[in-house]
């Protein structure tokens, strides 16, 4: 294949570029089907090898030598060796076996889904394949493609350049320079340059920080440079968050607490009831057990992938697990205007000139609907300067309208919106397209970019207008074109620009913009009577372009806000969510969509313009940033420091971004949210979010999400606490009687509970659904800790000590029935085994009350449906089957010191949940009560 006799860099950055193709064995329309297949099987997929993670056996034997797991080694083996009950030993390395295989296989679910997530941040690329432009996925491109390359890409393979606008490029993940570099099509001599200084080749890994350029694919995969010197490490999923660094440091002194718990069990036994050392051993390993929240990472892992995934289908693709937290203390959002809160769906409904203005009819991108003056239709082609503004703008656009077809029945865009409804206004003017762009030649393009708010384009005309041949044509932000412009056209004379006009033209603007419409204007520029421009137009740059132009006029165009935007803006004032707009766009426009959308509620919202908030100190932007406060015609990179000021005020700052200027404040804020369909690679990198349908809606189901995914671990850990208590009231109550009262309560029966019957409901509500009231309470408060005290105090006292009198109601119960005497329990016959299996039975079920209770903060558990989480219903099942076995199956009763139950003994049980879910039924209804009370 050629592609190997000549891809060596050096010679093919010193060809020509149409000799490229040649030695590239490729073309200008690109590789047929058949080559790319033989390429692929040359070359294989564009992807670099992830570093390996841990194996699986390794990940399995974890769960296996965890704190817990080897304190139930120790104990099984000191059960079965030093006490007379070696079957104990068995059952404890059993249940520890059990344990392990449950976190291992909750474990790899949750890799599971964040793997799924993995492959839905594929990104793309596009190129030109037997001779029509596609987007293909990065990992589909072969040595020889034709890529396309835009500001904010990142380039996935090494490329060598064929044409190219303006471009720079940023190298700093190959390099370290981060400044960016100018790279062109025209050939050098690569002696003693290093590969990256070669000006008109491209890297995998690097970015495009502005313009536009063609390359051909010359390596791949691991062969480019990239794949050489990068060991890339993807971040998702393996990195631990601060919450899980909680956890794990709340876990390991929870466990001291549980060892001190364990070492003082032990040390009464041996007092209390003389215990053999050994069997006092076993004994406090079961308050050990009681107390370690086992389960509680995996569980975590678990609710945070859950609702990743859920998030996902809400169309916010989390990168991070981490993230999740994030949003559910979301204080601030940061949201631009065009396309997240309003449709980006515009459509032109004005032309404004000097001395007329024209309506537009029709909705939409499709071609139907009509120019008219005064309820006139007009025919741009009997209007010069009409056909001028219209024609000008569309040759100033590169997107492009694709008709109905099969997949889709409307008109659609391909490209920037704004630009596209250019082109449609200007067929509703009875111009056609082709027409126009063939008596226009482009030669340049100077791209648009955000901070400039405008773009121009370079023409050859084969119809001079006024004598000029060579032209430049400029659309942009109003206030950013007009400031170029020295005359301005009026009625197909041209004439200076004086003060009057320039005022008359931004009070046309205004009234447009009062409107909450987006308006450009639109110049011009004769460059064949330009002086002093380089002869290379590869050389024109915008400040020699854009200057001294002619002011031709204004379109105008709608943008409505999204419908589901308000509701949403609702929900966040609810959540004491505070919401501000930073726009590109004017401030007027930007004023009255945020007040149709309700983000600000007074008459006269402050609105800050880039340049003034230039000249702000960062104490006055604070100050400004504590009130209702609009940005408007700020440039991307403004957006940092209106991040790092509110998060220096203590807030959560979200703040959603596309462009590659937004990337600085998508990584210093708490969540960067990228667009998923407008934004950038550089920007979608950069994000901890990416919105799959750019819609601000969606970051506030986000926001839900994860204030969802923190109260349910905070569910669970009340869950698992709370049959702590009543574990272990019945061993004190053993030691304390001085063994008066035989135990209540064994250690494999601790073990049933907090290994078995306890697992599957805490799970459980770690998928619960966020409550109807989540975003109705202010955002949790920055330093909030997961284990506060009111968990503590409602597991260990409240339910605890519900649940603790319920358990030992029902051991003596069993003793009132037999007679009196504790003697009937202390034989460890029948009636103790009954006894103890009542505890048990009691334990279990005060904790399904215990689950329903935990499903709700306040809220009646009742108004969500009792039995609405799947998973705590099957765990209720299962807790049930369980006890049923161990006490109907023989073979448990010498080991788990049970015996078959009574009648009137299942009675008991089962009323059990009724005073443990009725009383704190009551107490959620006086705190509701209460906090209404508080509110009015
Ligand atoms: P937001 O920042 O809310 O997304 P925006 O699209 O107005 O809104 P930018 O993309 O930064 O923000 O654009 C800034 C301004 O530049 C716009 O308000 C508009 O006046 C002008 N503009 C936008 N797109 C183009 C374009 N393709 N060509 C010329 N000018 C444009």
């Amino acid at each position: 294949m050629n592609n190997a006799k000549n891809s060596d860099q050096s010679t093919l950055a010193s060809l020509q570029s149409d000799d490229v193709f040649e030695a590239l064995d490729t073309r200008k329309g690109g590789l047929s089907a058949e080559e790319i297949q033989e390429k692929r099987e040359m070359f294989g997929f564009n992807k670099i090898d992830e570093p390996e993670g841990e194996s699986v056996f390794i990940q399995f034997i974890r769960h296996f030598i965890s704190l817990m797991a080897v304190l139930l080694w120790v104990g099984g083996t000191v059960a079965f060796f030093f006490t007379d009950t070696p079957q104990l030993g068995i059952a404890i390395w059993l249940v520890n076996v059990i344990n392990g295989l449950f976190s291992f296989f909750q474990e790899s679910k949750a890799s599971k889904a964040t793997d799924a997530l993995k492959k839905m941040l594929s990104s793309y690329a596009r190129v030109v394949r037997n001779n029509s432009e596609q987007q293909i996925l990065t990992e589909e491109l072969v040595p020889g493609d034709v890529l396309m390359v835009e500001e904010g890409d990142k380039i996935a393979a090494d490329a060598r350049l064929i044409s190219s606008n303006d471009l720079q490029v940023n190298q700093s993940a190959l390099t370290g320079e981060s400044n960016p570099v100018r790279r062109n099509e025209l050939p050098i001599s690569p002696e003693d340059l290093s590969s990256f200084e070669y000006k008109n080749m491209i890297f995998a890994g690097t970015t495009v920080s502005s313009g536009s350029g063609t390359a051909v694919v010359t390596k791949t995969a691991m062969n480019t440079e990239f794949g050489k010197i990068a060991k890339l490490t993807q971040s998702l999923g393996d990195e631990k968050s601060p919450l899980q660094k909680d956890l794990d440091k709340l876990t390991k002194q929870i466990s001291i607490i549980a060892i001190s718990v364990g070492v003082l069990f032990f040390l009464a036994a041996i007092l209390f009831v003389e215990q053999p050392v050994a069997q006092a051993f076993v004994f406090s390993l079961g308050m050990i057990v009681a107390f370690i929240p086992e389960g509680l990472l995996p569980t975590v892992t678990l609710s945070l992938a859950m609702a990743v995934q859920r998030m996902a289908k809400e169309h916010a693709l989390v990168k991070k697990l981490s993230s999740v937290e994030a949003l559910g203390s979301t204080s601030v959002i940061c949201s631009d205007k065009t396309g997240t809160l309003t449709q980006n769906e515009m459509t032109v409904n004005h032309v404004w000139l000097p001395t007329q203005e024209f309506e537009v009819t029709g909705l939409g991108y499709a071609p139907e609907g009509e120019i008219q003056a005064d309820g006139t239709s007009i025919d741009a082609n009997n209007h010069a300067d009409l056909k001028l503004i219209l024609s000008a703008a569309a040759l100033c656009s590169n997107a492009r309208i694709l008709p109905p077809n099969e997949e889709n029945p409307r008109y659609t865009v391909l490209g920037d919106p704004t630009e596209a409804c250019l082109g449609v206004a200007a067929e509703k003017a009875g111009l056609v397209p082709e027409a126009i762009e063939s008596q226009a030649m482009r030669l340049r393009e100077l791209p648009f970019d955000s901070t400039r708010k405008r773009m121009s384009t370079i023409h050859q005309l084969t119809k001079p207008l006024d004598g000029a041949k060579k032209i430049a044509y400029a659309k942009g932000a109003p206030k950013e074109t007009v400031d170029l412009c020295t005359t301005i056209r009026v009625d197909g004379k041209v004439i200076p620009l004086d003060e009057e006009q320039r005022i008359s033209i931004m009070e046309a603007n205004d009234q447009y913009a009062r409107q909450g419409l987006r308006v450009l204007a639109i110049a011009y520029r004769d460059l064949s009577k330009a002086e002093n421009l380089p002869r290379a137009m590869s050389e024109y740059t915008p400040e020699l372009i854009e200057q001294d132009m002619v002011f031709i006029g204004l379109v105008v165009m709608a943008d409505p806000p999204r419908e589901e935007v308000a509701a949403a803006v609702e929900k966040c004032r609810e959540a004491d969510i505070r919401i501000i707009m930073i726009t590109g766009d004017y401030g007027l426009t930007a004023e009255s969509i945020a007040k149709r959308i309700g983000i600000v509620k007074g008459e006269h919202p402050r609105v800050i313009t880039g340049t003034e908030l230039e000249k702000m100190t960062d104490e006055s932007l604070k100050e400004a940033l504590s009130d209702e406060v609009i940005f408007a015609r700020v440039a991307p990179d403004q957006k940092y420091r209106v991040v790092v000021n509110l998060q220096e005020l203590g807030n959560v700052v979200a703040v959603t971004g596309d462009g590659v200027n937004d990337a600085p404040a998508l990584k210093k804020a708490d969540i960067g949210v990228a667009m998923g369909i407008t934004g950038t690679d550089v920007a979608k990198e950069s994000a901890d979010m990416i919105l799959t349908d750019d819609n601000f809606s969606s970051i506030v189901r986000a926001v839900e999400e994860g204030r969802a995914v923190y109260d349910n671990i905070q569910k669970f850990l009340l869950y698992i606490f709370n049959s702590n208590m009543s574990e272990a009231v019945p061993s004190a109550a053993f030691l304390l009687s001085r063994g008066m009262i035989p135990l209540p309560l064994t250690i494999m029966q601790i073990l049933a509970i907090d290994l078995g019957t306890d697992l599957i409901p805490a799970l459980g509500l770690g998928t619960e659904l966020p409550e109807p009231t989540v975003m109705q309470r202010p955002p949790r408060p920055k330093h909030a800790t997961l284990l506060n005290r009111k968990i503590l105090i409602k597991a260990f006292l409240w339910y605890g000590i519900i649940a603790s009198a319920i358990a030992m109601g029902a051991y003596f119960y069993v003793n009132l029935i037999h007679g009196n005497a504790f003697a009937n329990l202390a034989d460890s016959g029948l009636i103790y085994r009954q006894a103890t299996t009542m505890t048990l039975g009691a334990i279990i079920f005060c904790q399904i009350g215990a689950a329903f209770n935990s499903r709700t903060e306040t809220q009646s558990v009742f108004s969500i449906g009792l039995f609405s989480n799947k998973l705590i219903n099957n765990g209720i099942i299962f807790e049930v089957f369980l006890l049923i076995i161990l006490a109907y199956v023989p073979l448990f009763h010498g080991l788990f010191n049970t015996a078959p139950l009574a009648m009137l003994d299942w009675i008991f049980l089962i009323l059990c949940p009724i005073p443990v879910v009725g009383l704190e039924e009551a107490r959620k209804y006086y705190i509701r009560h209460k906090n209404k009370k508080e509110a009015a």
